[in-house]
């Protein structure tokens, strides 16, 4: 890219004022937002980051529910780019909440000065390949209008709110919120009625938190998951010392883990030692921290089949001990999914809130939500008179935001169209027809930021490998994409993110195809077949 687009202005024809133009745009300043536009400056792009958000963050802006945190360690999430920040940067606990974790990515922002490259509050409505300049048009909600060389999308993985369609749902008088969108200055709970529908993660960590002030709780639950205690705590001054002083050993940790995260699996199999022996590995892991339970216990926990329900029915026994209402107990326990199948919520105390007089468990299987009403929720068999209905109903995982953006490509296709049966994408990040769009938030898996970091590094370097060669586009071939997606959906079927009707593959919004959103293989894998494809001449690749 001889012609190398710096921030330039030209007028239009249009009459939407003046249309800027750089190497890369941006969409989302969250944790992959702020590194994409960190990255590509350094490596000498002009670049512009666009978020509807006021501030940076991503989801670490938008999900400030009480309760909201971490459940990988903070010291293993946080960037590893720049070893002043490591040293700089106190975290206070092992898993950090959300207000921390903004308060961290807007130190960020400030320290490399990345807030002039980001445009806030302004909203993509729409991102349009331009075939003959070969340039991306996007389209912000006020009418204004951008164009990059190279689309970059850091939407996040959960930037999609997802609230059911239910019948009467506006009629509600009192307050209601999802919580994707928990209002900046919060939600007056304190003596109120309050309900929750959904006891996904962030349904375990609000419930949680606001057990302990509000009035009444009715938690309207579909279906049991496996929660695991996280054991958070304060770091301590030493402990900052040895955290700050083991950075290279954490990281080294994370690039050789299959989900990027600091727990190293066992390589022996649950089957293949004495039950004593199994059950003793099992307690000494559940009073650990974090993942460790779940990511350092035999391998074939983490696979379909005994060792996987051997596990689940230990988990089982754990939240029966903790419940002392025997038929609540048995509401709150698992039986219709394998442990694993859904990512493990990770809690503290959660259990415990239905020993509380003032908390109350529905059955919405068993009896379904039929209408909200303006008093309340109303099932099959009863109509529950609330002044606050959260909505922790999850997300349009992955794909959600990205279709969210209406991106066109090449010969008008839309990728809302392209992806209707499932995603269809090279290596998760491009895909055919829609030349120099990196899909950065479909790709990254596990600890997003240890994920992400190595990702859009290898954006940058075949974002230089097109400057330096002279070549305006990169796009995969059709045959390379059509491999991969069968790769995707072949290698994917018997994993145990397939199995259960998750957000992994879809399964959680009404009329979304069932398809696996994620690569089925591990973080190194996916970096050692990126550097492999880039090796080989962007094998895979079409270079215009
Ligand atoms: P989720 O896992 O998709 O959970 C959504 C909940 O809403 C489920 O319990 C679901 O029930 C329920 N629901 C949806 N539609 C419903 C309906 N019509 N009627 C009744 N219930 C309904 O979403 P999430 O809890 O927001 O978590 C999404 C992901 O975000 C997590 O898996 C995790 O990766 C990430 N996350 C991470 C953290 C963290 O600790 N760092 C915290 C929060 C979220 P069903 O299960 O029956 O569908």
């Amino acid at each position: 890219m001889a012609d190398s687009l710096k921030e330039t202005t030209v007028p239009t024809s249009g009459g939407h004022g003046e249309i800027k133009e750089f190497d890369a745009i941006i969409i989302g300043s969250g944790v992959t937002g702020l590194y994409s536009l960190y990255r590509m400056r350094q490596l000498g792009f002009s670049v512009r980051a666009f978020d509807d958000a006021s501030g940076v963050g991503g989801t670490w802006y938008w999900n400030r529910y009480p309760g909201c945190r971490f459940d990988s360690e903070s010291y293993s999430y946080g960037y590893s780019f720049s070893e002043e920040l490591l040293q700089e940067w106190d975290w206070k606990e092992h898993y950090s909440a959300q207000p921390e974790t903004e308060r961290y990515l807007n130190y960020v922002a400030d320290k490399f000065d990345l807030r002039r490259d980001i445009q806030f509050n302004s909203r993509v409505v729409s991102a349009t390949y331009n075939e003959v300049g070969s340039f991306w048009e996007i389209c912000l909600a006020d009418g204004s209008r951008s164009h990059g060389r190279f689309l970059i999308t850091s939407v996040g993985s959960f930037s999609a709110g997802y609230v059911p369609d239910f019948e009467g749902i506006d009629s509600f008088r009192g307050t209601s919120c999802h919580t994707r969108a928990w209002p900046k200055e919060g939600v007056d709970l304190a003596g109120k009625r309050v309900g929750v529908i959904g006891t996904g993660a962030t349904g375990v960590q609000l419930i949680t938190e606001i057990a302990k002030e509000v009035a009444h709780l009715t938690v309207f639950q579909r279906t049991a998951n496996y929660c695991a205690p996280l054991r958070n705590g304060l770091i301590d001054a030493e402990t900052q010392k040895q955290i700050k002083a083991s950075y290279p050993e954490i990281f080294r940790v994370c690039m050789e883990t299959p989900g990027s995260f600091m727990h190293e699996p066992d390589k022996r199999s649950a089957m293949d030692v004495s039950q004593e022996e199994r059950l003793e590995q099992y307690e000494r892991l559940w009073t650990e921290p974090g993942f460790k339970k779940w990511l350092s216990n035999f391998y074939d926990v983490m696979v379909p089949g005994k060792a996987n329900e051997d596990y689940a029915e230990f988990v089982r026994n754990k939240i029966r001990e903790r419940v002392h209402d025997p038929v609540v107990a048995e509401m709150l326990v698992p039986k219709d999914h394998m442990f694993g199948s859904k990512r493990l919520p990770c809690e503290s105390g959660y259990y415990e809130v239905y020993n509380q007089d003032n908390v109350l468990l529905v059955d919405v299987r068993e009896a379904p939500i039929e209408r909200i009403t303006p008093n309340g929720i109303k099932t099959r068999d009863e109509e529950y008179e609330l002044d606050v209905i959260i909505y922790a109903t999850g997300f349009d995982a992955i794909t959600g935001g990205l279709i969210n953006l209406n991106i066109t490509g090449q010969n008008g296709v839309r990728l809302k169209d392209k992806f209707a049966d499932g995603p269809r994408t090279y290596m998760g990040i491009t895909s055919a027809g829609f030349p120099n769009l990196f899909t950065v938030n479909a790709a990254s898996v596990g600890n997003f930021v240890r994920a992400a970091e190595s990702l859009i590094d290898w954006v940058g370097e075949t974002m230089s490998y097109l400057r330096d060669n002279d070549f305006k586009r990169i796009a995969p071939t059709v045959e390379a994409e059509d491999a991969w997606v069968k790769h995707v959906n072949e290698d994917g079927a018997n994993i145990l993110r397939t199995q259960a009707n998750s957000w992994f593959v879809g399964a959680n919004i009404p009329g979304k195809a069932r398809a696996l959103l994620t690569s089925p293989d591990t973080a190194p894998a996916m970096r050692a077949k990126r550097a492999e494809v880039a090796a080989n001449g962007y094998e895979g690749f079409i270079l215009e």
